[in-house]
């Protein structure tokens, strides 16, 4: 998940590097809600704050992740395994040649494009959760305390903003 600041060397994925620095979208929520720990990470997961999402089952942490910003991971060298290991369909593609970089990089790019076009219609919570979380939860608060026509048009174009980021995630960064 996510990339190094841009100073810093990537090692993890020589070959995808270039992709992941352009995006961190698996950091976000977008595509996940929660990204798995092991057992000996849980310590410095609770040093760095991070929102913990532990069940019988598994231990987790909860996404949006707190240590992405400006879409690098501040914290990439004492990353968790499964940041490193994770590898979205279009990063796979990518390193084995099946997808050219320039391509990769557009999708990237309309994932994000549409996803700045519905934060922008949806404002943040605080703390953050995913970003179909908060729409969700915007689109339930207004319907509530809001019956004019002027917010069913907006209630319309959200909703339609969300389908197409759906799309553009499932079928753009396959994940
Ligand atoms: S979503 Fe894919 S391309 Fe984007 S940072 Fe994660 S692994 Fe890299
Ligand atoms: S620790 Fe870094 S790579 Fe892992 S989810 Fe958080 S920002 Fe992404």
């Amino acid at each position: 998940m996510s990339a190094p600041p841009a100073n810093e060397a990537p090692e993890a994925r020589p070959d995808g590097s270039d992709l992941c620095t352009a995006c961190g979208l698996c950091c976000t929520g977008l595509l996940f809600d929660v990204a798995p720990l092991e057992e000996h990470e849980l310590p410095r997961a609770e040093k760095l704050r991070l929102p913990l999402a532990c069940n019988r089952y598994h231990d987790a942490f909860s996404l949006p992740c707190p240590c992405h910003l400006d879409r690098k991971c501040t914290v990439y060298e004492a990353r968790f395994s499964v940041c490193s290991s994770y590898e979205c369909g279009l990063l796979r593609r990518c390193k084995a040649g099946e997808v050219p970089l320039g391509e990769a990089l557009s999708r990237v790019e309309r994932v994000l494009r549409l996803t700045d076009d519905v934060r922008a219609r949806v404002p943040p919570l605080v703390p953050p959760r995913p970003l179909w979380d908060e729409a969700r939860e915007h689109i339930r608060r207004r319907d509530a305390e809001d019956p004019s026509p002027a917010w069913q048009g907006e209630r319309g174009a959200l909703v339609a903003a969300l389908g197409e980021l759906r799309i553009a995630c499932r079928e753009g960064l396959d994940p």
